[in-house]
């Protein structure tokens, strides 16, 4: 079977490759390197440097014909979406419907990344998927709208797909800019001996989920025969506070962190209840933080 991985040399999607690799797939990868790196990718998988927008994409996915594809590259940076809100939904919303109009054709399954962005301020917790969808930002306005062409699509053309809203991913190869990136950037921070900074009191929370678990749910979603919407998530919220309080036990640091003001528009409280990815999708979080924490030190200690 050949799987697609379109964002493959990022973050999760090279995490993506690795578990690929590990079960036998043949791989093709398309990414341009606008934030991921040639070095994060399997030697395993055959890899074309492009932008989906690009109109040798659907060459490439013709020549190709995977049977999956999972669909990872996007613009992350919410700060970025604001700036340049055209680039954020020409890549997110346009790319993706590109991608959606190529396995409409050769009837071929999707598995799209989406994001808890969608969700906006969480009205209960932990927010499941019935949850109401209101985006605070265009990044989370830019990653829903795909969502719901993947869902007509399915109803309109028997499109196979899968959608993996993720909480805060965290791990190996995360860049300090992206979305969730807040454990690689105080990891950055404390591995050097500096404070990490913290906007507000630091009760604020969050759902941190070990980018190899998210891999393993991309499989999931490939390999179950299941159509929906699932959250992919630790389903447990930890404060700011105890985030730097587990990096400085794993550094053996004792840093204490610098608060700055709230930060106006920042979401207080966020955990996603991923019952349903367990039920359905036959998947849950294999690594505690600690362990996915272990691991991530190392990697940034290499
Ligand atoms: P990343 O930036 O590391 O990965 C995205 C990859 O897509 C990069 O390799 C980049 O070079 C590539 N790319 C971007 N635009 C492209 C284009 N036009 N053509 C071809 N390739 C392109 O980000 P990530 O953190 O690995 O995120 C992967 C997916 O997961 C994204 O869709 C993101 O919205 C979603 N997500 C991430 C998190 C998180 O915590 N990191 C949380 C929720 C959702």
């Amino acid at each position: 079977m050949k799987v697609l991985v379109v964002g493959g040399a990022g973050f999760i999607g090279s995490h993506v490759v690795d578990a690929l690799v590990k079960k036998g797939y043949e791989i093709v990868v398309v990414d341009n390197l606008s934030s991921g790196k040639k070095d994060f990718l399997h030697p395993g998988a055959a890899f074309y440097s492009l932008n989906i927008l690009d109109e040798g994409f659907v060459t490439i996915f013709e020549k190709e014909r995977p049977d999956a594809v999972f669909h990872l590259a996007a613009q992350i940076n919410v700060q970025k979406s604001i700036e340049n809100s055209r680039l954020d939904a020409e890549v997110n919303i346009l790319g993706t419907l590109k991608i959606l109009e190529l396995c409409k054709k050769h009837d071929c399954k999707l598995i799209y990344s989406s994001s808890a962005a969608v969700y906006g301020n969480p009205v209960y917790l932990p927010v499941d998927e019935r949850h109401p969808v209101k985006p605070l930002s265009n990044y989370g306005i830019s990653k829903y709208t795909p969502e719901m062409y993947i869902s007509l699509y399915s109803q309109q053309y028997d499109v196979d797909y899968t959608i993996l809203r993720y909480a805060n991913v965290y791990g190996p190869r995360q860049d300090a800019e992206g979305e969730g990136g807040v454990v690689s950037i105080f990891m950055k921070k404390m591995i050097n001996n500096e404070p990490p900074i913290i906007f507000g009191n630091g009760e604020q929370t969050r759902d941190f989920i070990y980018v190899e678990d998210v891999a393993a749910a991309n499989i999931a979603a490939m390999e179950k025969d299941c159509r929906g919407v699932f959250n992919i998530s630790s389903n447990q919220e930890m404060t700011i506070n105890s985030l730097v309080d587990e990096i400085n036990s794993s550094l053996k640091t004792k840093l204490a962190p610098i608060h700055k003001k709230f930060r106006a528009g920042d979401i207080l409280h966020s955990c996603l209840n991923n019952l349903l990815a367990q039920n359905k999708l036959g998947w849950e979080p294999r690594f505690s933080f600690k362990e996915g924490l272990k691991k991530t030190v190392d990697s940034y200690r290499q």
